[in-house]
């Protein structure tokens, strides 16, 4: 379906979880979320629904995301049902990568073709301080079983944080060369309002470039990222800049949320309900949803916050 803008939606990102094993600073609060009602989360079968609505729609690729998208109980069931809906071209997750030196097989068996993993850092104590409860060994075990599981992509995702990273651009660009594997740099998204990850965190993606003086320019491969190689590398440098450059308007995405709200733009307040319809009434709500997207978000950058109005661990990044 296309929007009022000209854009064509054909990506959903549906939030499966809002719960997570970690407790990543610029993302959750320390003592995590109020665990919610049973009731006011979507069901397996709802979700299925959505996902069949989305591809009734022109939706061909779905990404399974949270809160961490592994502790859901049934995820692998969620995943084979989603990879079977016809229409549906590709399903991928995004995840901290803990479960996954025992969910990497099982996941790829299901149908998930790529995978992106988050990691800030190499540094084992800077892993468990941005964490707060996170291991960097568990990390790193479950890049080995997704390397082993045979997936069609791995990209690997860093938040850039001035003051706690910006130091370690070279050897997460490294891991290029060493792993079959893509490296993104992401601009941090002031999401929590907690001055520690504010103004003076924001460190524009350039900064990459300034870091890595070898990397050349790559063919765009249709994702958000602009995409760079080092020399002898196995996989691409990517950058995602939703402060220094915007990307409102090529998005081709909604979002769907655990509690079952879909939201048409990460940045804004705007969430349209699906939560106990039938497929007929939530593909009433998705063209709503659809023909609402806003042309662009507001005003985002290092001091004004987004006005998503949830954390991010509670739309599903
Ligand atoms: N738990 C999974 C994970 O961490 O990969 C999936 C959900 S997490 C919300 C998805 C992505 O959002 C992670 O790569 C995380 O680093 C990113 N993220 C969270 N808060 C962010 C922020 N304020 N700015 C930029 N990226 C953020
Ligand atoms: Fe959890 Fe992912 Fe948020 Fe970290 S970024 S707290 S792993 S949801």
């Amino acid at each position: 379906m296309i929007d009022r803008h000209g854009r064509k939606v054909t990506y959903l990102r549906l939030s499966v979880t809002e719960l997570c094993n970690l407790r990543c600073r610029y993302c959750m609060p320390e003592d995590g979320i109020d665990k919610k009602h049973h009731d006011e989360m979507l069901t397996e079968d709802e979700m299925i629904r959505a996902v069949e609505v989305a591809a009734s729609l022109g939706v061909n690729k779905l990404r399974i995301t949270g809160g961490e998208p592994l502790l859901k109980k049934n995820i692998l069931s969620i995943c084979r049902r989603a990879a079977a809906v016809p229409g549906i071209r590709e399903v991928c997750m995004t995840t901290n990568g803990m479960r996954l030196p025992e969910l990497a097989k099982p996941l790829r068996e299901a149908g998930v073709r790529r995978l992106n993993l988050s990691i800030d850092t190499l540094d084992e104590k800077k892993f468990a301080h941005i964490t707060r409860v996170g291991k960097l060994s568990d990390f790193m075990d479950g890049l080995h079983a997704a390397l082993d599981a045979g997936f069609d992509k791995i990209k690997l995702n860093a938040v850039l944080i001035g003051g706690f990273n910006d130091d370690e651009i070279v050897p997460l660009a490294e891991l290029t060369r060493k792993y079959p594997v893509d490296m993104r740099f992401i601009e941090l998204m002031p999401m929590t309002g907690n001055p520690e990850f504010g103004e003076q965190a924001y460190v524009p993606c350039s900064a990459v470039l300034e870091a890595l003086p070898e990397a050349a320019p790559v063919d765009h491969d249709g994702g958000v990222a602009t995409l760079y190689r080092l020399p002898g590398a196995q996989g691409n440098i990517g950058l995602i800049r939703p402060l220094s450059a915007h990307f409102c308007a090529e998005c081709n995405r909604m979002r769907l949320t655990a509690d079952g709200k879909l939201k048409p733009c990460l940045h804004s307040a705007d969430e349209y309900p699906i939560k106990g319809l039938d497929f007929d009434g939530m593909k009433a709500v998705f063209e709503q949803a659809i023909l609402g997207k806003p042309e662009r978000h507001g005003e985002l950058d290092a001091t004004h916050m987004s006005e998503a109005g949830r954390s991010m661990n509670r739309i599903g990044g």
